[in-house]
């Protein structure tokens, strides 16, 4: 599949096999592009491989196919491939490829971020207490991230205004909090700046819009300091002596294989890929946390019916979580009536005044237990090659429960009836998490605080492999602030090396 406009943009892999690169950035999603232009800012010379194709050049809802429902599953289906997550108790069935797919990867330049929803809420301070950094730490991270992707509508300072807000979505939120439920406005990573002297509106955020934005990115043949190959897929990280010496990869187009050596390498392929790539590459064999405590979000969704119209044809709501309550709540309406799909995460953007039906969904926190783990199959070669297991602990169990009884409740401070609500599986949240958590303890943690291998002196992780346990916020704005901040780390580290 290639775009006319892929020339202008791509470099050839081989270029950069030739080519003088200080670090090589494996994924092209919010983590490897955050950490790409971070390093290029700060003057090294990056360049991206992406195993998937150049397909879009912005956010599926940026442009005209925001509205287009007929048209974006058709899109999703260009780029996306299926996956198994099991139980343990059918994990011998997996490994013999006898379970059948159940969820959903994406792989593409931009990666998710083609698609996401654009939620972005912050981790609560008290998320961070299985992390080597504290809230404090996050913080400058997070208002950065937040000014880089355009956010708005979040309880930051100065934050920009929401997306989502009328008199009509006041009202829903007074009727919740006069029974207890305090509900806000929306985070979004939606730009809501005024389209005025000079300034242009984003729209969503999508790594490849930033990415093509940037200054410094370029074909590698025309000497720019930011390249990014496409449908170049690294197959094995090539390691002697403590270190990546090579890449080895597969251009996708020509089926042809071979070597990139490596001065420095950073993970970004999301999680579950980058922990596949590790183990695959045989870092599981001295370090038997490679590919553990792997876990995704609680999920539960569901649909109310309102018992009016509110004369809107779109809000958007945020139960926030709290201490004691550790999932929120996200609201879109109005609609006639559906039903959540990821292949349209922005259908909330095509409502309807005279709908009554609202979407829910609830994300819970599922904290990462050692059993939690990515296993490669036997003929694994291939991204899909894989399988995660992962079982509902019973702290897991106890809040799906809680989830399933505040549903309701919401429900009824609505004035609304349950229409319809639904349990999702582990893996169906797309909040994946861990396979090479940081520590400050090398015997208890595969990469150190800032993301970089304890047993690898030249290979570091940008995305949520990393992550030793989450919050209930959405992934995004938490995995593109600790980018920023790792990314900020090593060319500080490669500054002194030189
Ligand atoms: C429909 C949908 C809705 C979502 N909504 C929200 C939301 O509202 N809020 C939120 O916070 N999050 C949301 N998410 C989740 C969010 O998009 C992800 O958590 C985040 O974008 C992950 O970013 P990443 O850079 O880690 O990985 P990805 O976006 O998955 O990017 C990884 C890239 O690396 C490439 N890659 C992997 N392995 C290799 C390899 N070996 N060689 C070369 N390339 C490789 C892949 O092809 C892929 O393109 C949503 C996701 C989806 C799909």
């Amino acid at each position: 599949m290639k775009s006319p406009i892929a020339p202008l943009l791509l470099s050839d892999p081989r270029a950069i096999a030739t080519a003088d690169v200080d670090c090589l950035v494996i994924g092209s999603g919010t983590a490897g592009v955050t950490t790409a232009i971070e390093l290029a800012d700060r003057g090294l010379r990056v360049a991206i491989l992406e195993a998937g194709p150049l397909v879009l050049t912005e956010h599926v809802g940026s442009g005209p196919f925001a509205n287009r429902e007929d048209i974006v599953p058709g899109i999703h289906d260009l780029v996306r491939y299926r996956t198994v997550w099991t139980s343990g108790a059918e994990a011998a069935k997996a490994h013999a490829g006898k379970v059948e797919t159940n969820n959903n990867a994406w792989s593409v330049v931009g990666g998710r971020t083609l698609f996401w929803g654009g939620f972005t809420p912050r981790f609560l301070d008290s998320d961070f207490a299985d992390w080597p950094h504290d809230a404090d730490e996050m913080r400058p991270w997070y208002e950065r991230a937040e000014k880089l992707i355009g956010a708005s509508g979040g309880s930051a300072t100065g934050a920009a205004a929401p997306f989502m807000h009328h008199a009509a979505q006041d009202r829903l939120l007074a009727r919740l909090g006069a029974k207890g439920i305090p509900a806000t406005n929306a985070p979004l990573g939606i730009d809501t700046l005024a389209v005025h002297d000079g300034h242009m509106s984003r729209g969503f955020d999508s790594s490849v819009s930033r990415l093509l934005r940037c200054p410094h990115f370029g074909r590698i043949e025309n000497g720019a300091r930011l390249s990014l190959a496409a449908e170049t897929e690294v197959t094995k990280l090539v390691v002697d002596g403590g270190l990546v010496r090579r890449l080895a990869v597969r251009d996708r187009a020509t089926g042809r294989t071979f070597d990139i050596p490596a001065r420095q390498v950073v993970l970004a392929g999301g999680a579950v890929q980058s922990t596949r790539l590790a183990l695959a590459s045989g870092l599981g064999d001295g370090d038997p946390l490679v590919g553990r405590y792997m876990g995704d979000h609680l999920f539960r969704q569901a649909v109310f019916c309102l018992p009016e119209p509110i004369g809107e044809k779109a809000l958007y709501i945020f139960i926030p979580p709290t201490a004691e309550r550790p999932f929120h709540v996200q609201m879109q309406g109005m609609f006639p009536e559906t039903w959540y799909s990821p292949l349209h995460a922005t259908v909330w953007l095509n409502g309807n005044a005279s709908g009554r039906f609202v979407l829910f969904y609830c994300f819970g926190v599922s904290k990462a237990e050692r059993e939690g783990r990515l296993v490669l199959r036997d003929d694994a070669g291939a991204m899909a090659d894989y399988y995660v297991v992962n079982d509902r602990s019973p702290g897991d169990l106890a809040a799906l429960a809680a989830m399933s009884t505040f549903t309701t409740d919401v429900a009824a401070a609505l004035g609304a009836e349950l229409v319809r609500t639904e349990e999702n599986g582990p893996g169906a949240a797309l909040h994946e998490y861990g396979g090479l958590r940081m520590g400050l303890d090398p015997s208890a943690s595969v990469t150190d605080p800032d993301g970089r291998f304890w047993r690898i002196g030249n290979l570091g992780c940008a995305d949520a492999a990393i992550w030793p346990q989450q919050g209930s916020a959405n992934s995004y704005l938490t995995i593109t602030a600790l980018a920023l901040r790792n990314a900020a780390r090593l060319a500080e580290t490669m500054a002194t090396a030189k």
